[in-house]
């Protein structure tokens, strides 16, 4: 069994605890508008076209946008990195796209990780049927779990799927144990006003287990705007400016009072 990954990222020190190695893994089944990672939508291998310029000339290079892997070469990654990893308590990430989208092959990857003795997390969106989150929960360490929106049509419009499995899956997580981090993607005009983010911190508190570790608020940047283009798919964000530092930190003050951990990044 193979898995289809667009990108490996080594060193990774946003993932999860320690340095760890990423395994960015290819298709989603949702399409957020502020989306970094558009080269992680389409679940198939793409070639993509780019233009170079060297001088005055341009050139047309062609790059491939996903490789397969089997679980035995996610391993040697990993064996390569081992010191790193070991030394600073990290381990590996499985993240996307969404990687319960390839749940059989996350599935291996993670059991064969665990058995080789590496602490692992899976990021995703919450966007999987609940057995599929079932037979993952016991060789999963640690959840980055998304939550962007609280109100059904919104999350809809904006993501183009509902948050009823998303919020029922998020509850079967912190009801399992594992150590869970919430990222909370902040992004103007979409989930940023003063009612929403009462009404998430509320449901934070009600929420709240020993085991919700941390709540990371990830602005919304533009780093990814440009890749949208190479990809030939609408950009829908023109005209959106990421938060500033200032109110990053006010909403890091804001979610302090529930008691849980803030942190602004992953
Ligand atoms: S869930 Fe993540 S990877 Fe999928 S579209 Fe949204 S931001 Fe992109």
């Amino acid at each position: 069994m193979k898995g289809l990954i667009f990108s490996v990222k080594r060193y990774s020190i946003h993932d999860g605890p320690g340095i760890r190695v990423t395994f960015f893994m290819k298709g989603c089944p949702l399409s957020c508008w502020w989306c970094h990672n558009p080269e992680g939508l389409n679940p198939q291998p793409e070639i993509v076209e780019m233009t170079e310029k060297v001088g005055d000339k341009e050139f047309i290079k062609k790059e491939e946008a996903g490789s397969y892997y089997a679980v035995n070469e996610i391993i040697d990654i990993l064996e390569k990195e081992r010191i790193f990893i070991s030394q600073s308590n990290g381990g590996v990430t499985f993240s996307g796209g969404e990687p319960m989208l390839q749940q059989e092959f996350l599935l291996e990857a993670l059991k064969a990780c665990k058995a080789n003795g590496y602490h692992t997390a899976v990021d995703t969106s919450g966007y999987s049927q609940i057995e599929n989150y079932k037979t993952i929960i016991p060789y999963t360490d640690l959840f980055l779990f998304d939550l962007k929106h609280l109100d059904d049509a919104k999350h809809y419009q904006f993501t183009s799927v509902s948050n009823t499995l998303i919020l029922r899956n998020f509850k079967l997580i912190l009801d399992s144990g594992k150590d869970t981090h919430v990222r909370i993607p902040i992004v103007p005009g979409f989930n940023d006003d003063r009612e929403h983010l009462n009404e998430l911190k509320s449901f934070l508190l009600k929420v709240k287990t020993e085991n919700l570790k941390k709540i990371c608020l990830l602005p919304y940047h533009k780093i990814g705007a440009s890749k949208y283009k190479r990809f030939k798919i609408p950009y829908r964000m023109d005209g959106v400016k990421p938060p500033s530092r200032e109110r990053m930190n006010e909403l890091k003050n804001f979610f302090s009072e529930t008691g849980i951990k803030v942190k602004i990044g992953g």
